[in-house]
């Protein structure tokens, strides 16, 4: 399931994910960082893979990282 790394995204453009996301599942308020209904997301992978600044990880691929650095 991807999650959204705040940090890392920049904030200063409409994100691409939102049109992207087959389901849409990828809702962004103004230009802030985007945010994924879990309820709707299959895990395609497709958000995952095409941010630039992969400020959308999928945790199941970073088992190491930790909790407090998604913040
Ligand atoms: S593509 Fe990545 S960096 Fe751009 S808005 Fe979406 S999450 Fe942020
Ligand atoms: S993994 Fe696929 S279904 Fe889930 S939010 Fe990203 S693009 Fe949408």
């Amino acid at each position: 399931m991807p999650v959204i790394v705040q940090h890392k995204c920049p904030q200063d453009h409409p994100c691409p994910c939102v049109r992207m996301c087959p389901v849409d599942a990828v809702n962004q308020e103004g230009f802030e960082a985007p945010e994924i209904d879990k309820n709707k997301c299959v895990d395609c992978g497709v958000c995952v893979n095409f941010c630039p600044y992969q400020a959308i990880i999928d945790l199941s691929l970073e088992e190491n990282i930790s909790t407090s650095s998604l913040r």
